[in-house]
């Protein structure tokens, strides 16, 4: 994979790579290309000056984009050893299993249906989620296919060397298509995701020395139908600079057991209300 890779950038250059995956619709990749080559940015994952750890403890991606405001919730796992989820957290993650599961399917096309119906069953879900996870796989397939037919492979949730831009040991973006980092997400919270994209593309940078000027978010959201939105996430200096404050505020919270207090703006979905306000939302497991 890597060796394609490196072979089709040197032929055809970086942006032309990109236009010939096939995991994204067409028009994703006609985006990419009208901003053109515009990453002259001094914040790269190569420089260790900029991007170095500066604090003994070093925050996961999960941390950063954590739903809190105040990332009060991360000082609950953290520092208290709290522990809690909510029914949104948990439908998020089947979704990413369902949209995942033809990318890392190891088999013959013609299994991956009945492969994935088995595997859905033992989700403990009602009905009407299962439906909506056979939906959302059903999407992904389509899409699995394309790449296929391409020759080009996909990389699922592999794990990327951190340590050197001060987030933990590895990182996990969802997928690597080529060496832009993928985020899949049910969360309306695109600003998050920006910032775990980023935090990929530098670890990618401090990785193999190669910029990395873009990743794509693809929120998928349930409205009588599935609908699938990808955005491009372009990686500028404001993006690189505002993921190494967020940074630093939570490795600083965490290394001095620092409690940020309650957040101005807490999401009805948090699963740490019953801690900050007496009140569990249904479906919590705290
Ligand atoms: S209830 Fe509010 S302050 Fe507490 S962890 Fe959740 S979002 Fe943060």
């Amino acid at each position: 994979m890597c060796f394609l890779f490196f072979y089709v950038v040197k032929c055809f250059g970086y942006l032309n790579f990109i236009l010939v995956i096939r995991m994204f619709p067409r028009s994703v990749w006609d985006f990419v290309r009208s901003f053109g080559e515009r990453g002259f940015y001094e914040v790269r994952g190569w420089r260790f000056d900029f991007v170095g750890p500066r604090f003994r403890f070093r925050p996961s991606v999960s941390d950063i984009t954590s739903i809190c405001p105040s990332s009060r919730d991360v000082y609950l796992r953290k520092v208290r050893g709290l522990r809690g989820e909510s029914s949104s957290m948990v439908f998020g993650r089947l979704v990413h299993e369902a949209f995942l599961y033809p990318f890392s399917f190891r088999g013959s096309l013609s299994d991956l249906p009945s492969r994935f119906r088995g595997y859905l069953r033992s989700f403990r879900v009602d009905d009407g989620t299962r439906r909506l996870l056979w939906g959302v796989f059903e999407r992904a397939l389509e899409l699995y296919a394309t790449s296929r037919v391409d020759g080009i492979s996909v990389s699922v949730e592999p794990l990327i060397p951190a340590s050197a831009i001060g987030l933990s040991d590895y990182v996990r973006p969802d997928a690597l298509v080529g060496f832009i980092p993928v985020e899949i997400t049910t969360s309306g919270e695109l600003e998050k995701k920006e910032l775990a994209i980023t935090a990929y593309a530098l670890s990618i940078e401090a990785w193999i020395g190669h910029p990395i000027d873009y990743g794509v978010i693809s929120h998928i959201s349930f409205n009588g139908d599935i609908r699938i939105n990808w955005k491009v996430v372009n990686v500028d200096d404001s993006l690189r600079r505002k993921f190494l404050d967020v940074r630093d505020r939570v490795a600083r919270m965490i290394e001095y057991s620092e409690d940020p207090g309650i957040a101005a703006n807490c999401p009805s979905s948090c699963p740490f209300r019953g801690i900050c306000y007496g009140v569990t939302p249904s479906g919590s497991r705290i």
